[in-house]
Order: structure tokens, then C-alpha cells, then sequence
């Protein structure tokens, strides 16, 4: 199946080598209105110091971003390059339409990070790494950049294996990430949508208001609401959540383990893994 070339999007004319820096000013921009946008009408207020808090998250955003370069240069894109020019996976052993392919492609990735997450939070070992995550005890535009590289690098190495079994189009890879990048940080707004604007969107998409709920510190609301992207996994599999039990503004963000200054801090968040609860 030939590639679909970016130049058929917008007019616009760029080299698959152009793509990273598109995505990028795509995803700085998302943060820069999110930022903006729930700090004109926050829904929620800071219970850490904000300086510090935005600072740790930040430089766990920069450390992961070095980490994934280290082990994984070629990345998502990368792969989905090789696995065209070696005629890897499904999609190029297969011929199907290139419009289906691309829907797949970004169905089967968004199914794929759901199963991640909700591995991360039931395989014990893993969520000693996704547990950073969900330490932080205010719940921002920053809380998407905040990972634990160990856990952004193995999260890589399961969204590549999954381009390669698909032999996944280029372009549709390149939508996904820019857009699951996107998602994540409009999920993670400290801002509400209308209330009726919220509902609605909720029928197909994950909301600020949905993922708020699996950062709650009741652990019933943790495990619930994985998706990032679409709602519909969760609502498929028996883990949605439309409200929580107690308000919106109300409820206890973070882990029960950890309600003091310590997520706020950079060395704390990266040694959390090793520690005992
Ligand atoms: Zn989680």
C-alpha cells in the first residue's frame, strides 16, 4: 500500500523528516491554550506551590523526552517507516483501502494505550512506575507531562511493536501521536467544559471532568476511566465513571499514601517506584 503523503493535508508540502517539528509546535500550542485557558477560569484550587510543582513536572516531561531519544531513536514514526520499506505487518502483507487502514491504525493505538493503562494499574510492578502519575496531588496541564521515564520508554516500546504488527501508515501513526499528545493535555485541564457540552462530548470522548475522576485519591475512582482519547473503551469494558462520589472541586486528587509536599519534588517523583508504601 503506498504511503499516503502529508502534502495531501492542508496543501501543505513536508518531508516525513518535517513531521516531528509540525507535531511539536502542535502539542506546544495545545499546552500554551490549555495553560492559558484554566488559569482565566480554574475549576479546582492548588492545594501544592505551583512554581515547584510545575517545575518537577516539566523536568520529568524533559528527562522522559531524553530517555525515549536514548533507547528508542527512531520512535513511532521511525518504525512505521522501516515497517513500510521492509513490508513489516499487517497492513502491507494485507491490501486494504488506505482510508481503512488509517481508521484501524488509530482505533487499534487508542484500544492499545487503554489496555496499557489499565495494565499499569493492575500488574503491581507497573504501577509502582504509573503511580508518579498519580501522586501529583493538583491536577493540571502539567499533570500530562508528568511520567516516570521508565515507564514513557516502556510505554514506547509497546506503541512501536504495535505500528510494526500493523505495518501502520506513516500519516495515520504521525495523526495519532500529535493527537493522543493533544488529548492528553486537554484531559488533563484544570478547567470544566458546560456542563451540557461536557455530557455530550462524553458520549464519544474523554473529558477534563472524566479524567479527573481516575486521579481522585478513592481508589475505586482510580481504577476507573483509563481512556484518553475515546470513551468508548471504557464504557465497552465496564470501567466508566460519569461522576464522582463526592464534587468535582471537592474531591481529594493524588494518593492516600502521599497527601504532603513530597510529589512536588523531582527526586521523590523519580525514586517513588522503590518506595515501600
Ligand atoms: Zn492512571
Amino acid at each position: 500500500m503506498p504511503p499516503i503523503a502529508l502534502s495531501h493535508i492542508a496543501g501543505m508540502e513536508l518531508a516525513p523528516s518535517q513531521w516531528p517539528m509540525l507535531g511539536l509546535a502542535i502539542m506546544a500550542a495545545a499546552f500554551v491554550l490549555v495553560a492559558l485557558v484554566e488559569l482565566a477560569a480554574p475549576v479546582r484550587q492548588a492545594v501544592q506551590s505551583k512554581p515547584q510543582r510545575w517545575l518537577t513536572n516539566l523536568a520529568l516531561f524533559a528527562i522522559d523526552t531524553l530517555a525515549v531519544r536514548l533507547v528508542l531513536p527512531a520512535a513511532m514514526l521511525g518504525e512505521a517507516l522501516l515497517a513500510a520499506e521492509r513490508g513489516w505487518g499487517l497492513f502491507n502483507a494485507v491490501e486494504v483501502p488506505a482510508w481503512l487502514a488509517f481508521i484501524a491504525t488509530l482505533l487499534v493505538l487508542d484500544f492499545a494505550l487503554y489496555m496499557q493503562h489499565r495494565a499499569t494499574h493492575e500488574i503491581p510492578l507497573l504501577w509502582r512506575l504509573h503511580r508518579v502519575h498519580h501522586s501529583d496531588r493538583d491536577f493540571d496541564v502539567t499533570t500530562a507531562a508528568r511520567f516516570h521515564p521508565v515507564e514513557i520508554v516502556l510505554s514506547m516500546v509497546w506503541k512501536c511493536g504495535v505500528v510494526i504488527a500493523l505495518g501502520a501508515p506513516v500519516l495515520a501513526v504521525f495523526v495519532f501521536e500529535v493527537g493522543f499528545a493533544v488529548a492528553t493535555l486537554f484531559t488533563h485541564a484544570n478547567f470544566a467544559l458546560p456542563r451540557r457540552i461536557d455530557r455530550a462530548m462524553q458520549s464519544l470522548f474523554v473529558t477534563p471532568d472524566m479524567h479527573r475522576i481516575h486521579h481522585s485519591a478513592l481508589e475505586r475512582e482510580t481504577n476507573s476511566n483509563y481512556g484518553t482519547t475515546l470513551s468508548l473503551w471504557d464504557k465497552l469494558l465496564g470501567t466508566y465513571r460519569g461522576e464522582p462520589e463526592r464534587e468535582q472541586t471537592r474531591m481529594t486528587i493524588g494518593l492516600d499514601e502521599w497527601q504532603d509536599d513530597r510529589p512536588a519534588r523531582l527526586g521523590f517523583s523519580l525514586l517513588l517506584p522503590f518506595q515501600r508504601r
